[in-house]
C-alpha cells in the first residue's frame, strides 16, 4: 500500500503504525484527528509522516482508513469523512466493540463491501500516543469481523496490514465477538473499576490502601484505564454486558450465601473449580 490514514492517533492507532514502521512497511502513515496539537506530537515522535485535520481531506485517495478513536465517536467520524473515500478504499476498525461499529458504519454508508471491522486482543492501562510502542501487537491476536458483504480483497489486506505489526489475525461473527469479549475484556474492566470504587468508599481506605500488596496492584491495575473510553465500551456493548453481568452477580450471591451458612465444602468446591479452569487455560 502506498498510503493508509490512521485516524486517532492514540495508543492503538499509534502503536499500530509504529509496528507497520518497524516490520519494514514502506508506505506512508497519515495521521488525521481533531487536535493539530496532538497530532504534531504524533509526528515530532516519529509515529505518523505527517497529519491532517480535515478527515475527507485525509482519507482522499488512500488506499486503507483504520479508525482508532472511542467507540462513541466512530460515528461521528466516519460521517466527517465519508466524502473523501472512493470505492476503493478499504475501512477498517480498532474499536472494542463490534455490534455498534457495524451499526454506525452501516447507518453512514451506503456500501459496506470495502469495510472490514476489526479488534486487536492487546493493550495497557496508558492512553495517548506518547503511551504507543511498537511490540504492542508482537504475539497478540486480532479479531476481524467481515461483513457478508466484505469483499475478500478487502479482508486480506486488511489481514495482511496486521500480520504485518507481528499480530495473528483471526476472523469471529460480529455479535460472537461482542459476547467473549464482554466476559474476557469488559468484564473484567467493570469489575477492577467497582472493586476500587467499593474499597474506596469503606471508612478504613487509608489503612487499606496502605497495606494493598502486590495481588491488589495486579488485580486493580487496569482500574487505571481511561474512565471515558470504558464508559463508552460499556454503553456500546450493553445487551452482552449486562448478560455476563447478571451471570457474575449470581455467582456472587451463591458464595455470599455459602458463607452466611458458613458452608465450607461449597465454598472449597467453588475455588477448587476456579482453580482448576484457570490453572487449565493459563498453563
Ligand atoms: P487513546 O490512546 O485515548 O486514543 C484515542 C484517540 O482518539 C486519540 O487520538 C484521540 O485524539 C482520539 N479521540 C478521542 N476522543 C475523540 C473524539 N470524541 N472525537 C475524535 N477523536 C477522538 O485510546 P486507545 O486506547 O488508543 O483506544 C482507541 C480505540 O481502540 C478505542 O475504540 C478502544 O475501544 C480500542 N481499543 C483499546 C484498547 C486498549 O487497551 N486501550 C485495546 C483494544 C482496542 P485526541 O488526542 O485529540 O484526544
Amino acid at each position: 500500500m502506498k498510503r493508509i490514514v490512521i485516524v486517532g492517533v492514540g495508543l492503538i492507532g499509534g502503536s499500530f503504525a509504529l509496528a507497520l514502521k518497524a516490520n519494514g512497511f514502506k508506505g506512508e502513515i497519515v495521521g488525521a484527528g481533531r487536535s493539530a496539537t496532538r497530532l504534531q506530537v504524533a509526528q515530532d515522535l516519529g509515529v505518523i509522516d505527517r497529519f491532517e485535520t480535515d478527515l475527507a481531506e485525509a482519507v482522499r485517495g488512500c488506499e486503507l482508513v483504520l479508525l482508532a478513536v472511542p467507540m462513541g465517536a466512530m460515528r461521528s467520524t466516519l460521517l466527517a469523512l465519508r466524502s473523501g473515500l472512493s470505492d476503493e478504499t478499504i475501512i477498517s476498525d480498532a474499536g472494542s466493540v463490534k455490534g455498534s461499529f457495524v451499526a454506525d458504519v452501516r447507518s453512514v454508508l451506503a456500501n459496506c463491501a470495502r469495510v472490514v471491522p476489526g479488534h486487536p486482543i492487546a493493550g495497557t492501562e496508558n492512553s495517548g500516543v506518547e503511551a504507543a510502542f511498537a511490540t504492542l501487537y508482537q504475539g497478540r491476536r486480532v479479531i476481524l469481523t467481515p461483513l457478508e458483504e466484505s469483499e475478500p480483497s478487502a479482508v486480506a489486506a486488511v489481514q495482511a496490514l496486521w500480520q504485518q505489526t507481528g499480530a495473528q489475525v483471526e476472523c469471529l461473527a460480529v455479535e460472537h465477538h461482542d459476547r467473549v469479549l464482554a466476559a474476557t475484556s469488559h468484564l473484567p474492566h467493570l469489575l477492577a473499576f467497582s472493586l476500587v470504587n467499593t474499597l474506596t468508599e469503606l471508612q478504613e481506605r487509608e489503612e487499606i490502601f496502605r497495606y494493598a500488596a502486590g495481588g491488589f496492584r495486579d488485580f486493580s491495575r487496569i482500574a487505571s484505564s481511561d474512565p471515558r473510553m470504558w464508559r463508552d465500551i460499556s454503553l456500546a456493548n450493553q445487551e452482552a454486558l449486562l448478560a455476563v453481568l447478571g451471570n457474575f452477580q449470581a455467582n456472587l450471591s451463591q458464595l455470599a450465601e455459602s458463607i452466611r451458612q458458613r458452608d465450607g465444602e461449597a465454598i472449597e468446591q467453588r475455588f477448587q473449580r476456579a482453580k482448576l479452569s484457570r490453572d487449565g487455560f493459563c498453563g
